[in-house]
């Protein structure tokens, strides 16, 4: 490694690696008392009609107030989590405390359509995935249809009985989405089995939608599949009007992202959507 080069760099490279170490085993230490010290909140992120700028949706995505190391951004902690196995608790806990919020709104009158929330492929490992889910549903009183799980290509290509796992959550009533849509490896033939609902096209391609010919032309071909198998297509990512505009003339009429909305606390979601 270049760091390890240079005057002095046998120490310096032994120092950083056990910096490293020990930085990963404090981060690992407080990330498991993170629920109980109540340093876990979620944010909302607005999904939106395009031609009408009608709220359909949000997902819920989780953030980690650490006193000392403040804001830690899910990039940084979820991976951890998953590796720890920390991520099935933390998993059950964003699962309930996303359903709660939505009973809340709907306790106050206001009509939030659908929550999103995103899953592990570690949540799906002990085989208790579709019990967790009903429980929390029960626990909750929200009703399944109004719940959608997000899963990723990759979770369904390598969790054996995906199939089975995937069937017995339709069957609860909840709806389920492929997150970061095209970025994965699923097999068309594979998905066709699946009983989905809605296609997350991956930010990464509407990023640069209106530069990149590629970036357009999977964008569209994403559209298309989802039109030609009867599924509801969202955009992730959608920053300009611009964006939003091709994905309208494309027959993508769903988009999430900074244009509309950055994931926020629930009372700002109610001040600015939810007159
Ligand atoms: P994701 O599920 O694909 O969520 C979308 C991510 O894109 C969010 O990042 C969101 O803040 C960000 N985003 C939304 N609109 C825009 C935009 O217009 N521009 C840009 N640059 N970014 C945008 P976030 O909240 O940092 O989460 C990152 C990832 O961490 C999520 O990707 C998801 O994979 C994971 N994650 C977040 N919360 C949870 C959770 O509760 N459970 C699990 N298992 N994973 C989670
Ligand atoms: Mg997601
Ligand atoms: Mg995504
Ligand atoms: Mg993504």
């Amino acid at each position: 490694q270049a760091k390890a080069r240079g005057r002095n760099g046998y120490r310096f490279y032994a120092l950083s690696m056990t910096g490293e170490g020990v930085e990963r085993l404090r981060l690992e230490a407080w990330l498991r008392r993170s629920i109980e010290k109540d340093e876990m909140f979620l944010n909302y992120q607005p999904q939106v009609e395009i031609d009408t700028g009608r709220l359909v949706g949000v997902e819920a995505l989780v953030r980690w107030n650490h006193p000392e190391l403040g804001l830690v951004p899910p990039v940084k902690f979820i991976p951890l989590a998953e590796d720890t196995g920390f991520i099935i608790q933390l998993g059950e806990w964003v699962l309930a405390e996303a359903c709660r919020q939505m009973v809340r709104w709907q306790e106050a009158g206001l009509a939030v359509p659908k929550i999103a929330v995103n899953l592990s492929v570690r949540q799906f490992e002990r085989g208790s995935i579709v019990r967790t889910v009903d429980d929390i549903l029960r626990a909750t009183g929200l009703e399944p249809g109004r719940l959608q799980l997000e899963v990723t290509e990759s979770l369904i290509m390598n969790t054996g009985d995906a199939l089975q796992y995937i069937n017995g959550l339709h069957a609860l009533g909840v709806s389920l989405a492929i997150d970061d849509f095209g970025t994965g490896y699923s097999s068309l033939a594979y998905l066709k089995q699946m009983p989905v609902q809605t296609l997350k096209i991956d930010r990464s391609f509407i990023k640069d939608i209106d530069e990149d010919a590629n970036d357009e032309a999977i964008a569209i071909a994403i559209i298309q599949l989802g039109k030609s198998m009867n599924l509801s297509v969202i955009a992730e990512g959608v920053e300009t009007d611009e964006q939003a505009a091709f994905l309208l003339r494309h027959g993508c009429n769903l988009a999430q992202g900074y244009f509309y909305s950055r994931p926020v606390m629930p009372d700002d979601l109610l001040r600015r959507w939810l007159p």
